[in-house]
């Protein structure tokens, strides 16, 4: 495992974060997590668009440190240091270290970094399974923004585990709206639909290279509002993610889906997910 904070590589053990650091402090900043495959990050420029969206977002300004060119050198540097092929790079940038006010301190941002082997790697479908239970989403009004401020998906995600389930698939407003960390697909009669963008979800990395890999298989795709009852009424129900990748959810609360089994196009979509990552980072 690498770690990394303001300009140097360090442990993930090392004491490094100041009283005064805002991240800590406040969770004012942006993150990101970029998966590798054979020692290459997936989608890192797709990612790297979105942290830079999201600073904009908070109005953290651009400094050399945020520099993208910077950014990418030492994500590809922390990556080459773990000497792993399968990894996850977690990359947060605050609004950095001033005494504690709520305005907006004129200092650089801090940037943070680690690089850890990844969770998730089965192969095989059936070893991905997992799932879900329905939750109110109790998040705010710009879950585009890939914030630091995750309590709402902690105590969501903690009170599905608690009951047993892997995720909780957030309801806002009576319609589906993304997973804790995780966007929602499901396939209704060979269809493939998910929640369209808006404020209310991530515009996950994932989902986007589904929606392409969809169409490439010539899957019928559509982005619409869905139900909490269309998720229970589903003929198969995934989430994705980029540590998750494609993982398929076989009960949602007490309803099993496709006879709690990963279903046909979930199958399907999982391989080619696989095989695009893969084969992209042998290039
Ligand atoms: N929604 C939320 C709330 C998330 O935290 C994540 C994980 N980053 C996603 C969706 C999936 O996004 P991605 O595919 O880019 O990892």
């Amino acid at each position: 495992t690498i770690g990394y904070f303001n300009g140097e590589f360090i442990s993930t053990d090392d004491s490094v974060i100041p009283i005064d650091e805002r991240g800590h402090q406040f969770g004012d900043g942006v993150y990101e997590v970029i998966r590798t495959y054979n020692g290459i990050p997936f989608k890192l420029e797709e990612h790297l668009d979105r942290l830079e969206m999201s600073m904009k977002a908070i109005q953290l300004p651009q400094s050399a440190n945020t520099e993208r060119e910077h950014l990418r050198f030492i994500i590809y540097q922390g990556i080459e240091k773990s000497q792993l092929q399968n990894a996850d790079v977690y990359i947060q940038i605050t609004r950095g270290i001033a005494t504690r006010q709520h305005l907006f301190p004129n200092v650089p941002a801090s940037v943070s970094m680690t690089v850890r082997s990844s969770k998730f790697s089965a192969n095989n479908i059936h070893d991905r399974v997992m799932t879900a239970m329905l939750h109110e989403d109790e998040r705010w009004k710009n879950c585009y923004i890939k914030s630091l401020n995750l309590l709402p998906n902690i105590l969501a995600k903690q009170t599905a585990t608690d009951a047993g389930f892997g995720e909780a698939i957030l309801i806002r407003d009576h319609y589906i709206s993304e997973g804790t960390s995780s966007n929602v697909f499901i396939v209704k009669e060979e269809t493939l639909y998910t929640p369209p963008l808006s404020h209310h979800i991530l515009a996950g990395v994932t989902r986007k290279t589904i929606l392409d890999l969809a169409s490439s298989l010539s899957i019928p795709c559509e982005e619409t509002e869905i139900t909490p009852e269309d998720v229970k009424n589903a003929d198969e129900v995934f989430i994705t993610s980029t540590t998750l990748e494609v993982t398929p959810i076989i009960k949602v609360d007490d309803q099993m889906i496709s006879h709690g089994q990963p279903g046909k196009i979930t199958t399907k979509i999982f391989n080619s997910f696989l095989n695009e990552a893969k084969c992209t980072s042998t290039f």
